[in-house]
């Protein structure tokens, strides 16, 4: 489903992916982690050409995104991106929140992705606050209603770099629900994150990234966790820290 060959990208002289070579199968959630400057963002953002690179190839869905002939919007709306800080237009309503890309991008009537759109808010337990503004839900309710505008373009893949991190502890829950949900459904996930219980409880795969955009680990996610000596030193110690 996603095949990531060989990528490397530099900021200048800066090396922020280096030779990072997975892929994803369908329905599979692979959990990315790694200390902060990896390049965790930046591996899960080239998926969706949200970032260029340099070197290497990223083939989505049997499309390559080096392909001058790829319509890299398309493909952008079919990777569902969820991020730290739920980016929801401020000003518009959660219903329109939900609703424009599909009008815009995949040219849907407005009635059509309303009811497409409302059906993944009631999906996210939100239906009661389609007329309220961004600004008067709480963080971990924007973030829901972040990946019930993904699900609203029926993404191939979602993609999410640290959903829950900006949110207040109690709110932590109600978002890794909704990603629980989405894996035992099936969805083909990547996601960036530091919820290990969330990794141990859904993840196929574990990605650990290290500083200079190296991918140093990728194995299952028993593996991963359960066989702390296979592991490489700067993981255990990343482990040690976090869990
Ligand atoms: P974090 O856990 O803090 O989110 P990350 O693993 O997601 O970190 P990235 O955001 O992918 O890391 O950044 C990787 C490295 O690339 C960092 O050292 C960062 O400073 C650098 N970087 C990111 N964006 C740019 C840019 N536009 N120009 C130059 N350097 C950049
Ligand atoms: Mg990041």
């Amino acid at each position: 489903m996603i095949d990531i060959k060989n990528v490397s990208k530099w900021y200048g002289s800066f090396q922020v992916l280096n030779n990072c070579t997975t892929n994803i199968q369908k329905g599979e959630v692979v959990v990315v982690c790694g200390p902060s400057g990896s390049g965790k963002s930046t591996l899960i953002k080239t998926v969706n050409a949200l970032e260029p690179f340099q070197q290497g190839e990223i083939v989505v869905d049997g499309i390559s995104l080096s392909d001058p002939k790829t319509d890299l919007p398309k493909l952008r709306a079919r990777c569902g991106m969820v991020f730290q800080n739920f980016e929801l237009f401020p000003h518009l309503s959660v219903t329109e929140n939900l609703t424009l890309a599909q009008i815009k991008v995949l040219k849907r009537s407005k009635a059509e992705a309303i009811e497409h759109g409302l059906k993944y808010l009631d999906r996210v337990g939100l239906l009661a606050h389609k007329d309220k503004f961004p600004g008067q839900l709480s963080g971990g309710q924007q973030q829901r209603v972040a990946i019930a505008r993904a699900l609203s373009m029926d993404p191939i893949v979602m993609l999410f770099d640290e959903p829950t991190s900006a949110l207040d502890p109690e709110m932590v829950g109600e978002v890794l629900d909704v990603m629980m949900q989405l894996a035992q459904e099936g969805m083909t996930m990547m996601c960036v994150t530091h919820e290990m219980g969330f990794a141990r409880k859904v993840a196929h795969r574990v990605i650990f990234m290290d500083v200079g955009g190296k991918i140093l680990e990728d194995c299952s996610k028993d593996e991963f966790f359960g066989n702390p000596d296979a592991r490489q030193a700067r993981t255990k110690d990343f482990l040690n820290k976090i869990l």
